[in-house]
């Protein structure tokens, strides 16, 4: 209270900047806002848009709302559902299901809220030490009949989308020729096949991202033996498309598009940060290349496609997975340019949701990351770089958990969700992440 008066009485002296802050500063009473998201939050969804930022802890949020919009502004994506709440993430280990692993990955995670159940880190939606499949609230709605679709930035066969539609005891083993941490899985073993292959087997409705070489490879057993999974995937019905104008151009799903050989490409490009600390440094933005779509543009076609396909229930998931990635690679502008282009996708939703009453939305992230905002002039142990906001001030970022050329390390802090519709104040105070699970199951009504 004592900050707001001293904030709020800057306003009437200092002006400037100190209004951008003060307009923060706590004054407005919310109660009506909050009591209208509740009244809306009953019964069950027509459509559910769950909105992930891969690697996006509270310290990642912040740093690119800074960047970007100033330490009093706000992110129109990520700071605009009413219903905010906490999760704890945590897996399990696998040699001992009975004990916790605190920092978990994005399998395990993501495991966590599709299926209801913990796993162990690397696992795409098996149990822990028992390799048993766990069924997931997307497969859920694909089975009463709702339309599906899956979107991410990172290879479509990486963790956070594979735990939707596929199970495997290994996130590594993405296309036919990557199984060998998990040979019953394979075709040729009588299996279900890699996670490309699962996920085209699943006739999902929309499935746009990276990774087209995992679906180049060729096919060991079954029926599709010795070809291409594009090619299951063509066979199956799919419009296979490889860049944004063939996107644009599809009518009706099903759809499979892949925009890169692997991970796709970023939107800003800056300095890493290093020891001594770089900078300070003004990011370089738009950097994507036009043939691939940025994740909002993929949000809009998806939600457009599974509409046509049915205009009355779908399910999709979008993830923003490069903020993860790049918080590895210690490089703060890549990391921000990823978090706004999720935050811009987030809009997308959040536009749509305006015009369809019965949708919800979550938002939420799979584990916390490395980065850190610091003071300035900190005797910083690991890695860091000044960046010069968009406001003109200096914001000092740390990694300290890798050496220079390393990979910086998940942590293990809660996470931020915020909702807004049908079962949304689900998400109020602090759950588990399993807990999504169930807020999910009962908004396409399975539970
Ligand atoms: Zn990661």
């Amino acid at each position: 209270l004592a900050l707001s008066i001293a904030l709020g009485a800057a306003v009437t002296t200092a002006g400037g900047v100190g209004v951008a802050v003060a307009n923060q500063s706590g004054s407005h009473d919310r109660t009506r806002d909050v009591a209208r998201a509740v009244q809306g939050a009953k019964g069950k969804a027509k459509y559910v848009i769950f909105l992930l930022g891969d690697g996006m802890g509270q310290s990642e949020i912040t740093i690119a709302r800074n960047y970007q919009y100033g330490a009093g502004g706000r992110l129109p994506g990520i700071d605009t559902p009413p219903l905010t709440g906490d999760i704890t993430t945590y897996a399990l280990q696998e040699a001992d299901p009975s004990k916790p692993e605190y920092v978990t990955d994005s399998a395990a995670s993501g495991t966590g809220w599709a299926t209801g159940h913990k796993t162990s880190n690397g696992r795409i939606s098996t149990t822990a030490g028992t390799d048993l499949i766990l069924p997931t609230v997307f497969e859920q709605a694909a089975k009463k009949g709702w339309a599906t679709g899956n979107v991410s930035t990172a290879e479509i066969t990486d963790a956070t989308p594979a735990v939707l539609a596929s199970h495997v005891n290994a996130r590594g083993c993405q296309g036919p020729t990557d199984m060998t941490a998990c040979p019953k899985y394979k075709k040729s073993a009588g299996g279900p096949g890699s996670i490309a292959e699962q996920e085209v087997d699943h006739l999902s409705d929309v499935i746009l991202g990276g990774g087209k070489g995992r679906f180049d490879q060729v096919i060991d057993g079954g029926p599709y033996a010795g070809k291409t999974v594009v090619d299951q995937a063509e066979a199956l019905g799919y419009s296979v498309v490889t860049d944004a104008a063939g996107l644009d151009a599809v009518k009706k799903g099903p759809v499979l598009g892949l925009f890169n050989k692997g991970n796709m490409s970023l939107e800003w490009k800056g300095l890493p940060a290093d020891k001594p600390v770089t900078g300070p440094q003004v990011c370089q933005e738009n950097q994507r290349p036009a043939n691939e779509p940025s994740l909002a543009a993929m949000t809009q076609k998806a939600i457009d496609l599974l509409l046509a396909k049915n205009a009355k229930h779908f399910y999709l998931q979008v993830e923003g997975a490069s903020i993860d990635k790049q918080d590895h690679a210690a490089a703060p502008c890549e990391q921000i340019g990823e978090t706004i282009a999720f935050d811009n996708a987030i809009q997308v939703a959040l536009a749509f949701a305006k015009t369809h009453p019965g949708t919800l939305i979550i938002v939420t992230a799979d584990h916390s990351h490395s980065s850190q905002i610091v003071e300035p002039g900190s005797d910083i142990q690991g890695l860091g770089s000044i960046l010069t906001t968009k406001e003109g001030a200096p914001m000092e970022v740390s990694y300290g958990t890798a050496p220079k050329g390393g990979s910086q390390s998940h942590t293990g802090a809660q996470l931020r969700v915020a909702a807004q519709g049908p079962q949304a104040a689900n998400v109020v105070g602090l759950n588990d992440q399993t807990e999504l699970y169930h807020t999910l199951a009962r908004a396409i009504g399975v539970e």
